[in-house]
């Protein structure tokens, strides 16, 4: 419990009309791997929201271990958070999380990734949608020629939504023959170390006949980029996502094809105000903008999806003018 100081708690219940004073709130962030670029981003906003709805913010980061995850939760639950934003680091082993806080009464926003259970509320942006742009990107760039798909992270829902939207866009030129994909992997911990390793295994076995990469992320095209580099094939084109500034510089230099920017200060806050109502009762439903959706696994959920906006040369503006990273920042400016 908080009070402002010098306000009594009779005096703030009589303010707000409500047993309930939104600062009594404390929200719990769950991360799965706070190293990645995007999710400071994300935190800022989240933090924003939660002040500007009178709740107090606190965190774990699992640093991409799924059994710390689970300790990070219960050590959250133990801390009395009044509600919790996950983000998996694997969809399965998060389950016995999400029981321990509906045992307690805890509502759960599945930040970002998919968790397989109705009682969370689902808040994402259009994975898919991500998938087909990351894939018209590159193969508008270079419509025939050796593919190879790196996908993400195989204990995130995310990887195989990305693969199925970059898979429906090139399906009609792999089925003529004019794509072959040579070779795809997933990177474990979506760790751009690990798509570096394996970029230059599939070079090595195709004898670097590779003409263009669909990576899932930026941070695995900035392991994929380093790959090529060290063979002299920068420049061939590569997709990624998340608005990254290393990677919208790669876009400017023209390292990399595309970069699908998602605007996370948007996912942030709806988080944040999902959060502090559903921590105040509100029923997953009531929550505005919401809508219902099924999973591919036939899980009924209440979801919201974001759309995602897609960045190559040609419209470095939009990150600029969105106030995402300043002219300065882009080494050869827009
Ligand atoms: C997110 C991406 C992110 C990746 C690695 C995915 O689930 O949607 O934005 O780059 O995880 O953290």
């Amino acid at each position: 419990m908080k009070f402002l100081s010098g306000i009594s708690l009779a005096a703030a219940m009589a303010m707000t009309g409500s047993a309930a004073f939104a600062a009594d709130l404390t929200v719990g962030v769950s991360w799965s791997n706070f190293q990645e670029e995007r999710w400071k981003t994300d935190e800022a906003a989240i933090k924003d929201a939660l002040e500007a709805g009178g709740a107090d913010y606190i965190s774990a980061d699992a640093q991409s271990s799924s059994s710390k995850q689970l300790s990070d939760i219960e050590s959250l639950i133990a801390q009395g958070v009044d509600a919790l934003i996950v983000l998996a680091q694997d969809t399965q082993a998060i389950g016995p999380a999400i029981q321990a806080a509906a045992d307690e009464g805890i509502p759960v926003i599945a930040y970002d990734r998919l968790i397989e259970d109705s009682r969370a509320f689902y808040l994402t942006f259009d994975n898919v949608e991500v998938g087909r742009m990351q894939a018209r990107a590159v193969l508008e760039a270079l419509p025939a020629g050796n593919y190879v798909m790196i996908k993400g992270s195989p204990t995130d829902p995310n990887a195989d939504f990305l693969r199925g939207g970059q898979q429906e866009v090139i399906q009609a030129a792999v089925d003529s023959g004019k794509i072959k994909i040579v070779a795809e992997a997933y990177t474990d911990g979506w760790l751009p170390a690990n798509a570096q390793r394996n970029m230059e295994q599939i070079l090595t076995a195709n004898d670097n006949k590779v003409d263009a990469v669909i990576a899932s992320n930026d941070g695995t095209a900035g392991g994929v980029v380093a790959a090529l580099t060290a063979q002299g094939m920068e420049g061939l084109p590569v997709s990624g996502q998340d608005g990254d500034h290393a990677a919208l510089n790669r876009v400017a230099l023209g390292t990399q094809t595309v970069s699908v920017w998602k605007d996370a200060r948007d996912l942030g806050k709806n988080a944040g105000e999902i959060a502090v109502a559903l921590a105040g009762g509100a029923a997953l439903s009531d929550v505005a903008g919401s809508a219902a959706w099924t999973s591919p696994g036939g899980t009924a959920m209440t979801s919201m999806f974001l759309a995602p906006v897609p960045v190559t040369a040609g419209n470095l503006s939009v990150v600029v003018d969105a106030g995402w990273i300043s002219k300065d920042k882009l080494c050869q400016g827009v």
